[in-house]
């Protein structure tokens, strides 16, 4: 049974992840939170939103958790780091949420992506819900920025219909400079998905004066043919619509000013990519 309840003032449903949502979880205890990551019996979460045809094929629910473990430049959702920005979550209230939509969902050829924040930093909860999710016939994705891919068993890794993998810089000195973490396990993670034959979409985040330099590009171009299992590339324009979200925050944004790639920036990249034999839109 959990000790938390929804807050009545936020419906699970938010407008967008670009909704800025914090303290949520206010009445949540250190031993709540803990049992919580442990059993997967209750999510943090900063929202739901229905709709998405970006997360995922066809039309999409997505949850969007709370918590991450990097802290990127560019983040459009720094209000998705702390757990506790999140609302508690049942895990059976997160279940009975999509069950409203599993027939749409069938028909539309769509299914449900869990993103954030880290999906992973709950990965008990993911994979629960992952498993009830598929349990409906639903397709499923996990949007990661595949850190913490190793939380997860080869079984487990079946419950997951498709994996949106993040994947922001090539050299590991830029990496960590742009979110604060190593590179190594992210890419540990893409070649166990690549060897288990486990179906990839790729992001890559085009930056201005930090990814888009070609032999960045060139690199991760070559590396993700290599790979094998990339259905699709998605190069993502570098945006300002999480910029509120930094002042709100009285965080320091090192981004503020930086102007987002111009269209023949982002079709450089795309071509990059496509040079390699891989479908990058
Ligand atoms: S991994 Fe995603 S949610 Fe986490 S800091 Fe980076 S952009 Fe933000």
């Amino acid at each position: 049974m959990c000790a938390v309840e929804l807050l009545p003032s936020n419906p699970l449903e938010g407008k967008s992840p670009f909704e800025l949502r914090l303290n949520q979880a206010p009445a949540a205890s250190e031993s709540v939170v803990k049992n919580a990551l442990e059993s997967g019996e209750l999510g943090f979460l900063h929202s739901f939103t229905t709709g998405s045809t970006v997360d995922g094929p066809g039309v999409r629910v997505v949850g969007w958790t709370a918590g991450c473990q990097c802290r990127c430049l560019y983040c459009h959702n720094p209000d998705t780091w702390n757990m506790m920005n999140g609302m508690p979550v049942p895990l059976d209230r997160a279940i009975e949420e999509i069950r409203k939509y599993q027939h749409g969902l069938k028909i539309m050829s769509g299914g449900f992506t869990l993103s954030g924040g880290e999906p992973l930093m709950q990965d008990r909860f993911a994979v629960r819900l992952f498993t009830a999710v598929k349990a409906m016939g639903v397709h499923t994705a996990l949007d990661t920025n595949g850190f913490l891919g190793e939380r997860l068993s080869d079984r487990e890794l079946e419950q997951i219909d498709l994996v949106l993998l993040d994947l922001k810089s090539w050299d590991p000195e830029r990496h960590r400079q742009l979110t604060g973490k190593d590179i190594g396990p992210t890419l540990d993670f893409a070649r166990r998905l690549a060897e288990r034959k486990r179906p990839v979409w790729l992001r890559f985040v085009l930056v201005p004066g930090w990814t888009d330099e070609e032999e960045t590009v060139g690199a991760i171009a070559k590396f993700a043919a290599g790979l094998g299992n990339i259905e699709r590339v998605d190069v993502l324009p570098f945006h300002q619509m999480g910029r509120f979200k930094w002042k709100e925050l009285a965080l320091e944004y090192q981004l503020e000013s930086l102007e987002p790639p111009c269209r023949g920036a982002v079709e450089r990249a795309c071509n990059q990519f496509r040079a390699e034999g891989l479908n990058a839109l």
